[in-house]
């Protein structure tokens, strides 16, 4: 599994998933979230409100991911997960891992090959965006071999981007590619 790093803003991503930094509602929010939905379309709220009426009656817990239409994305899923909002003395970093295995184990059951992460839990969660980085990378280290080929993490702004860089610094294998 390669790990790359692309500046720019998800919902251009031409990968099989793209990941949505949700709340727990499931129902739409701001940041990312919003920009999925406003680009996708009907369809992912609606598949959102027909998971709130099956297996997902409270919502999706934090640190979960669960697979809706892509709707008119580029991309055909979108996966929704959960990020812990900030909160110390908490200590909710294993959340946050727990995002990105979570949404890699459920993007390795649809046969995903490429899939797009937004830095969850760094915006309205209040996340500090070196640590952020650094969850996220131990996060997609932490998950099974599968199918996935590519996770790209998109960042919407310099300084996230340069955080993700540094938290990738002693890894092998890295792939930066230019601003998208
Ligand atoms: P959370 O509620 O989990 O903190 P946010 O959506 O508020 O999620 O922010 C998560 C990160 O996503 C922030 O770094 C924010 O700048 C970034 N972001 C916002 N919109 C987009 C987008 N369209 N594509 C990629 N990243 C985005």
């Amino acid at each position: 599994m390669r790990i790359t790093l692309v500046r720019g803003d998800i919902t251009d991503q031409e990968v099989d998933a793209v990941v949505n930094a949700a709340n727990s509602s499931l129902l739409g929010g701001g940041g990312v979230d919003g920009a999925i939905h406003d680009r996708g379309g009907p369809a992912i709220l609606a598949a959102c409100k027909a998971l709130r009426r099956t297996g997902y009656v409270d919502g999706l817990p934090t640190g979960q991911a669960v697979a809706t239409t892509g709707g008119d994305l580029p991309a055909k899923w979108v996966i929704h997960t959960v990020g812990p909002v900030y909160s110390p003395p908490l200590d909710r970093t294993d959340f946050l891992r727990s995002c990105y295995r979570e949404t890699l184990r459920v993007a390795a059951d649809l046969g995903v090959r490429t899939i797009a992460f937004p830095a969850v839990s760094a915006g309205v969660y209040g996340w500090p965006v070196a640590d952020a980085a650094r969850q996220a990378v131990l996060g997609i280290r932490q998950a099974a071999p599968s199918s996935v080929e590519e996770v790209r993490f998109v960042l919407f702004n310099e300084e996230v981007f340069d955080a993700f860089r540094k938290a990738l610094d002693d890894g092998g294998g890295v792939r930066v590619s230019p601003d998208a």
